[in-house]
């Protein structure tokens, strides 16, 4: 009997918002190449805050720059679609997103193409990070690459939870300057004035969105809080966004949008004496 040894080749997807030129991209593919085969499929420009957008009305083209490195005209979700369903042989065991030129930290998530395409990743079925950097001068992307490879090593250990993916930041610190990691949550920010008017020379207004965040709200564990003290955040998401506890108090609106009506009584402010309002 012949016995033969099956070396398991674990492939990982590393994309970007970034697009295929940006150092972050870069570092984390090459740190990860110490983990397994790794294949790049991103984006051929920057794509930042495209969320989770798709390209439904021009053709897509797939460019092959190097050995398993392709460039893609399209957004960081249409590259994780091609990478599974078309470039790739087989589904990965893992995709990470960036590293990220800048952190995406509480409702930054809703926009990031970064987060988007690890969420896309989680979609398809395959356990996904989002990795991003806090930035300052320069950004210390070997920091965020091996924060990232320790944590895709544990991934193909121990996996994730089902329709969960990890939405992970680094603080802008050398890799000495780190106290640890902490998992979070997401936290809310404000933003002063993120509407800027101008005038162009003909005297019409224009707009910016570039609003500076003012604050964050203080929830529990929040993801910015452990990025301010140095702490590298790790947020797990999931794709179900229901929101479970508050499905009762919407079913008591299920006979009244059924019927059109409901009693005055239960209006925030009752209308007089007409005991139904119609709606
Ligand atoms: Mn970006």
């Amino acid at each position: 009997m012949q016995l033969f040894l099956l070396k398991v080749t674990m492939r990982i997807l590393v994309t970007n918002d970034d697009g295929i030129q940006s150092p972050g991209i870069t570092a984390l593919a090459k740190a990860l190449a110490g983990v397994g085969e790794v294949w790049v499929v991103a984006p051929d420009r920057e794509r930042t805050a495209v969320a989770h957008a798709v390209t439904l009305h021009k053709p897509l083209r797939v460019h092959e720059l190097g050995t398993r490195v392709f460039s893609v005209n399209g957004t960081p979700v249409d590259c994780v679609n091609l990478a599974l369903l078309k470039i790739m042989p087989a589904p990965p065991a893992l995709v990470l997103s960036g590293i990220n030129k800048g952190v995406n930290l509480g409702d930054d998530v809703m926009y990031s193409g970064t987060v988007s395409a690890a969420m896309e990743g989680t979609i398809l079925g395959v356990p996904s990070v989002a990795v991003s950097q806090e930035g300052g001068e320069a950004f210390q992307f070997s920091v965020g690459a091996l924060y990232a490879t320790r944590i895709a090593r544990l991934i193909l250990r121990q996996g994730l939870p089902e329709e969960t993916l990890l939405n992970v930041n680094i603080p802008n610190r050398s890799r000495r300057g780190i106290k640890g990691a902490r998992v979070t949550g997401l936290s809310r920010r404000r933003f002063e004035n993120p509407i800027v008017e101008k005038l162009d020379p003909h005297g019409r207004k224009y707009y910016w969105i570039a609003g500076k965040r003012i604050s964050w709200s203080r929830s529990k564990d929040a993801d910015h809080e452990a990025i301010e003290e140095g702490f590298v955040s790790i947020t797990p998401i999931r794709l179900d966004t229901t929101h479970y506890e508050a499905l009762d108090q919407f079913r008591a609106w299920e006979p009244i949008i059924t019927r059109g009506t409901m009693k005055s009584s239960a209006l925030r402010s009752p209308a007089g004496s007409r005991k139904r309002v119609t709606l």
